[in-house]
């Protein structure tokens, strides 16, 4: 190669280098923008996934509410459903007590109006002498 082609090449490398520095760092910024949509999409179907589960376990046991519990009753299974919990998109059975249902999730507490919870007897001078 003469000499004169080389020194024409210098400056021409030296604007390549250039154009390489800025697309390795387009391709830097690409690459993490590439990466927060990768976590973007995983979070989306995996609500889609909480959803299509949900809706496929609505379909197969339909949730009546009932106003006097304040809880949901499977049509199916007839087991009642947490609506706490049903507000936020999660089924959620509830635990059978001695008065009432708790929510094994979030631990809210439904009261059954047919068992009622018998009256605390503090004896007889409790509310006579107040
Ligand atoms: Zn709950």
């Amino acid at each position: 190669m003469a000499i004169l082609d080389w020194f024409k090449e210098v400056p021409l490398s030296a604007v390549l280098k250039e154009k390489l520095v800025g697309l390795e760092n387009e391709n830097a910024a690409l690459k993490s923008e590439n990466a927060a949509q990768k976590i973007l999409l995983e979070q989306c179907q995996e609500q889609r996934r909480a959803l299509e589960k949900q809706i496929t376990e609505e379909h197969n046991n339909p949730l009546t509410f009932d106003e006097k519990t304040g809880t949901w009753i499977g049509s199916v299974d007839g087991l009642r459903y947490c609506a706490n919990c049903k507000s936020k998109n999660i089924s959620s059975p509830l635990k059978n007590e001695n008065h009432g249902w708790r929510c094994p999730s979030c631990d809210k507490y439904f009261d059954d109006p047919e068992r009622p919870k018998p009256k605390i007897n503090r004896g007889p001078s409790d509310w006579r002498t107040a």
